[in-house]
């Protein structure tokens, strides 16, 4: 993390844990492969709810313990509970895990109103001052370029923001986003509102068709006509639209460092060969 607090250039990559217990092995290989790139730190996924902490804990553990790279477990607190948290707390600790990027989480698909009500803290920011007091945690929020999809300005959501570094977030990841313009907007208006902490650009390559209906909708994030422009003519073409997608990556970071922008995080989406390319490219 040395270099995000020195505020010298630095390359983070997000990972998921494997959906089932028998791919452990692959995602190990992985990870393997995504070391090799010597990120500065990987972050990893949890499933809001809490049930799959575990497998967090596990891929964290590799990372720090084996790959001997900062590791940074995500947590949330919709589906959990303050004795859960301090658990998964525990659990990290005792695996030498000390980042966490605290976050509210999504309502999962089957979780009933009672339950995503019975959460014990309702923002992350309120989960941040919690574990700020109870463990010795090292934390970080997320943050939106575009504005959080439930806030109904963006005024408004950097006011919220300021409350997650004022609980004690050392520095933000943003969502992903395709239109560095905005970006640009909101940092300006970030740093007007106080944020002093650091920001790591959330870059996602858009390699298949197929994400613009699942993480480019989730996410809330526009997209701008060049991206369209590629998905309308390499869209059936696989091996072409993943070259165009690198493409486009690789471009809006070169853009984002000549703009001054230190920091990126790359969602790798686990796959190490995209996330290579994109690396060699960017520091080429
Ligand atoms: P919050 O900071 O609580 O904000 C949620 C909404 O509440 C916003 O509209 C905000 O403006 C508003 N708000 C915040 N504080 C206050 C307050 N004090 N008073 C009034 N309103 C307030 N989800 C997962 O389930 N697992 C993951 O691993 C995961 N990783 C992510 C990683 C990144 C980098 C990002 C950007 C998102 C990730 N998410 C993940 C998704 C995230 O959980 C959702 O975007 C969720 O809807 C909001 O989480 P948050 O931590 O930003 O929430």
């Amino acid at each position: 993390m040395t270099n995000l607090t020195q505020n010298k250039k630095s390359l983070s990559f997000e990972v998921f844990p494997p959906k089932k217990d028998g791919e452990f092995e692959k995602a190990f290989e992985v990870l393997d492969a995504l070391g090799q790139l010597k990120p500065d730190y990987i972050s990893v996924t949890y499933g809001a709810g809490g049930s799959r902490a575990g497998k967090t804990v596990e891929i964290a553990s590799y990372i720090q313990n084996t790959l001997h790279i900062d590791a940074v477990a995500h947590m949330t607190c919709v589906g959990s509970k303050r004795e859960q948290l301090l658990d998964v707390y525990r659990e990290l600790k005792a695996h030498n895990v000390n980042h966490v990027l605290a976050l509210r989480g999504d309502r999962p698909k089957d979780m009933s109103d009672e339950q995503y009500a019975a959460r014990d803290f309702e923002h992350a920011s309120d989960m941040m001052a919690f574990l700020k007091e109870n463990t010795d945690l090292h934390l970080s929020g997320a943050c939106y370029p575009e504005k959080h999809y439930e806030c109904f300005s963006m005024e408004s959501d950097l006011s919220n923001l300021k409350k997650k570094q004022d609980a004690g977030a050392e520095y933000f990841i943003s969502q992903l986003f395709l239109d560095n313009d905005f970006y640009y907007t909101f940092l300006e208006r970030a740093e007007r509102k106080g944020i002093t902490i650091p920001i790591c650009a959330g870059i996602m390559p858009i390699t298949s068709v197929k994400q613009i209906g699942t993480s480019i909708t989730l996410s809330g994030s526009s997209v701008p006509k060049a991206m369209a422009d590629i998905l309308a003519t390499y869209g059936d073409n696989p091996d072409e639209m993943r070259k165009a997608g690198v493409d486009y990556a690789i471009r809006q970071i070169r853009d984002l460092h000549e703009n001054g922008v230190q920091h990126i995080h790359l969602y790798s989406m686990n796959r190490p060969k995209t996330t290579a390319e994109i690396v060699s490219g960017i520091r080429s």
